[in-house]
């Protein structure tokens, strides 16, 4: 990214000139070479010293820039620098290279005629000095001047990043630089680690990728830095070069991985999901180059596809934030964090800002809070998750909690409708029992009013032979004398034939009630055919029976029947019959009293006459 960057901005930005004697303060401080060299192209790489020697000075131009960068070429570089140690005086300096990925570096005019070879493309063991960067020993007399001549030559980025230091001066920036790069790569660790064991725990495949992007990203920003080289794999030189754009485009592939996994992707527009397809593709296609392409042309691929990866995860990143998943704007942050890194980073080198140790430790500062900020963005989408969960949960209480409530509401909808169709029920027996009631007292009424004549209310001719067989059978069980009193009006015909049927009707019920209110409760009085009535006297005997008949016979006597302001005068005669019966007929009870009846008609009627056996015989 940074590189890619740079070459941009070395199209774009205007270079400085300066003088061209650097001379060396006598305080020892640190001083950035870049701007007082000159350079001299060499696109075939096969000039030798006597050849730049014998260079005009015309053909030389000044570097102007900083970090004396110059893209990717290939050509080879001679830079000329004019030292001056204007000290009292002799002084140690160390020409510190920023840039370890250098493949070649010769430096003439160190120490006599000895010539610094090295370059990350021949051995470790050939440095002068042992370190991850190259680092070149000046020793300057007290008001010296010399002339120092490097050529650079690199596949790759053709930046020199020189600083010049005293010895002490490196030992303490050395020191210092140690502690952040320990600091730096420590907090990787802890971060891939953290996130691997999260993964480990959680099964959620975006902290592997996060981790993975993490070691990746690590293990790229150790071989830029030359730590790589010096502890890993000092002698594998070709390995050394490819590992370069290898790591990067790995970095790539777990950082496509995680922001796919991180902006949940997935779940948003289709659209999404094919790009980040093409993407991978061409990763795929950039590590295959790394392995098997030039080194030139690997590294330009894994450039293009960070840069644009850079602007499409930037995009879908704002995106994302735009369509309101929260967790992209912790995600945005990260970026800008990194862009702004690199920028300043990039805009340092090339002198436009001020040079500082913020901006020499920028791009590792800007990945690091970027890497932090990420790792944040993951813990909020699981604070997402969870608050999506919770959601998910309080809807899910809610539509219980209403469930409950519907389902009391039933179960009371039910005990109502149960305790209606209870009183209802209730209401339907009461009323049955009541209907039940009422039709067993009108059934009693019924059966009570077929035992009886309509006209007089007396019990009719049925009930009397019942009643009689009954009283019979119970006067024959006990001997106990029984009477049967046989009653007729008198002359009955001339009344109805005198005062009209109604009035005989009425004379008829006249009688009846009569006759009734004399009796015992105990006996029984019926209506034996049209005039004629029959009382059955239980436990009577025959003077007894007779005392009645005569009270029966003056009652009716004294008392006419008054219908319709008329008074009718009616008499009755009576046969009586009383005995302790000796069988149980009712017939010749009954044909007994007849004949007594008949005696009294014959007799003269309103009389009584009883039944004896003996005078029968004499009629
Ligand atoms: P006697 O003194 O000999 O008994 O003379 P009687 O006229 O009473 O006897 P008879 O047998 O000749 O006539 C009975 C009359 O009673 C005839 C009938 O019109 C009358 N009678 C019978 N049943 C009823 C009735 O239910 N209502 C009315 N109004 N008259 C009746
Ligand atoms: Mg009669
Ligand atoms: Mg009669």
């Amino acid at each position: 990214m940074l590189a890619a960057l740079r070459v941009l901005l070395l199209l774009l930005l205007p270079s400085l000139s300066q003088a061209s004697v650097l001379s060396l303060p006598a305080t020892g401080q640190a001083v950035l070479p870049g701007p007082f060299m000159q350079v001299w192209q060499d696109p075939q790489q096969r000039a030798t010293l006597d050849d730049v020697r014998s260079l005009p000075d015309s053909a030389w131009q000044p570097v102007g820039r900083r970090d004396a960068s110059f893209g990717y070429t290939g050509s080879a570089y001679w830079l000329r620098l004019q030292l001056h140690n204007p000290a009292a005086r002799p002084m140690d300096w160390l020409l510190l290279i920023g840039n370890p990925l250098l493949d070649y570096l010769d430096a003439y005019g160190l120490e006599g005629e000895r010539v610094y070879r090295s370059g990350d493309q021949r051995p470790f063991a050939a440095r002068w000095l042992e370190h991850r960067q190259l680092l070149l020993p000046l020793s300057l007399a007290a008001g010296e001047s010399r002339e120092l001549i490097l050529r650079m030559q690199t596949e790759g980025s053709a930046n020199l990043s020189a600083s010049l230091m005293t010895r002490e001066a490196f030992n303490r920036h050395e020191q210092r630089m140690l502690l952040l790069q320990g600091l730096f790569f420590g907090a990787l660790a802890a971060m891939c680690i953290y996130n691997l064991s999260i993964f480990i725990i959680t099964r959620d495949r975006n902290y592997l990728w996060y981790s993975l992007f993490v070691a990746s990203f690590g293990g790229y920003q150790f071989i830029q830095l030359g730590f790589a080289l010096q502890w890993l794999w000092p002698h594998s030189l070709a390995w050394h070069q490819l590992s370069f754009p290898l790591s990067s485009t790995v970095a790539i592939l777990f950082g496509i991985l995680f922001t796919h996994g991180v902006l949940d992707l997935r779940h948003a527009s289709q659209r999404y999901t094919q790009v980040v397809r093409i993407l991978l593709s061409c990763t795929a296609l950039a590590i295959g180059l790394s392995l098997f392409a030039p080194y030139r042309v690997a590294l330009l691929a894994s450039f293009a596809l960070v840069i644009a990866c850079a602007v499409l995860a930037c995009l879908f990143t704002l995106l994302r934030w735009r369509e309101g998943y929260k967790p992209a704007r912790l995600f945005a942050i990260g970026w800008f964090v990194l862009i702004a890194a690199s920028l300043f980073s990039i805009l340092s080198g090339t002198g436009l800002i001020a040079h500082s140790r913020l901006a020499l430790h920028a791009q590792q500062i800007g990945g690091l809070i970027e890497l932090a900020v990420f790792s944040i963005a993951l813990a909020a989408r699981i604070r997402q998750a969870q608050h999506a969960q919770g959601l998910a949960q309080m809807q899910l209480l809610a539509q219980e909690q209403q469930l409950s409530l519907e389902q009391t509401k039933n179960l009371n909808l039910q005990r109502q409708l149960n305790e209606g169709l209870e009183t209802r029920v209730q209401q339907r027996t009461a009323a049955l029992e009541q209907a039940l009631a009422a039709l067993s007292g009108a059934h009693q009424q019924l059966s009570e009013l077929s035992r009886r004549d309509s006209l007089t209310g007396l019990f009719n001719r049925q009930t009397l032979n019942e009643e009689l067989r009954r009283s019979l059978a119970q006067a024959v069980r006990s001997q106990r004398p029984m009477a049967i009193l046989m009653m007729d009006l008198d002359h009955f015909k001339q009344v109805n034939d005198r005062y009209g049927h109604l009035a005989g009707d009425a004379c008829l019920h006249h009688a009846a009630q009569r006759l009734q209110q004399r009796l015992r409760a105990g006996d029984l009085l019926a209506r034996f055919g049209g005039e004629e009535f029959v009382a059955v006297l239980g436990d009577t005997d025959l003077a007894g029976a007779h005392g009645l008949a005569e009270q029966l016979r003056d009652d009716l006597a004294r008392h006419p029947c008054s219908y319709q302001d008329q008074s009718i005068e009616l008499t009755i005669s009576i046969g009586v019959c009383a005995e302790i019966p000796d069988s149980a007929d009712s017939k010749q009870l009954l044909n007994r009293a007849d004949q007594a009846l008949y005696r009294a008609k014959a007799g003269g009627r309103n009389r009584v006459e009883n039944y004896e056996a003996s005078s029968l015989n004499e009629a």
